[in-house]
């Protein structure tokens, strides 16, 4: 007999049809956009069934909250950090995480190269932009990103692989795509610079809110909590 759908079974799988309905509505080829579950402030029985869903890509934003459910779940999950990081907890996720979506300082690149140097290993990193210049949060000016890139490009470990932002908190999804747009085309500025180790194939944008909206103007990874497991 077939088991009944689980919720969060089929909330993932609502979210991954209107991602690629987005991706049609836009002429994009399907299959590229990672979606991250972001599983912050969720138990671990949530995460598992996610996982036994097919999610492989989940989001945590706090450094503690990761080393506890990294060990409890399988080593095939890829792990994105993605709230705001403090220098004083690199060591505890470099090596264990896929991806910092949340690098916001040369002092924070150059901690996360510490570290990796040390273990031996190369961190994927994305500069966090501030697109909408919101008072509130992390995150660098648009017209900062190009010079810290060619500033982090020089440590050996860290490899930037695009660009993240946290659009504002909006009624109207419509009403972020003017930041999704900037973002992009930040991306397209900075690479065609063509500054040595820096990678802009990533562009992580869109949450439960506007993620059909950020897919729409080119996100390759959408980060969605509340539209997978629930309120928080
Ligand atoms: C919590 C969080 C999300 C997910 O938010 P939802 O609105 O629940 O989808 C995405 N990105 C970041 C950085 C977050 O902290």
């Amino acid at each position: 007999m077939m088991e009944a759908a689980t919720s969060i079974s089929r909330n993932l799988q609502a979210v991954k049809q209107a991602v690629e309905d987005a991706c049609g509505r836009s002429g994009r080829e399907h299959g590229g956009v990672t979606l991250i579950a972001v599983s912050k402030t969720k138990p671990l029985s949530m995460l598992q069934e996610a996982y036994e869903a097919g999610a492989r890509d989940f989001g945590e934003n706090k450094v503690q909250e990761l080393m506890d459910k990294i060990p409890q779940m399988p080593s095939d999950v890829r792990w994105h950090m993605i709230g705001h990081l403090q220098t004083n907890k690199v060591k505890y996720i470099v090596g264990k995480v896929y991806m910092i979506h949340s690098v916001d300082s040369l002092r924070l690149a150059e901690e996360i190269n510490r570290e990796a140097l040390k273990k031996n290993v190369a961190v994927r990193i994305l500069l966090e932009v501030n697109v909408a210049g919101e008072e509130s949060k992390f995150g660098i000016t648009v017209s900062e990103a190009a010079s810290l890139a060619e500033s982090i490009a020089k440590l050996p470990a860290v490899r930037i692989e695009g660009l993240m932002t946290i659009a504002p908190f909006v009624e109207n999804a419509e009403d972020n795509r003017i930041y999704f747009q900037k973002l992009r085309q930040l991306s397209v500025d900075i690479a065609r610079r063509n500054i040595d180790n820096v990678n802009m194939g990533v562009l992580s944008m869109g949450m439960t809110g506007d993620y059909s909206v950020a897919v729409e103007e080119g996100a390759t990874c959408v980060r969605v909590g509340t539209g997978i497991f629930g309120e928080r």
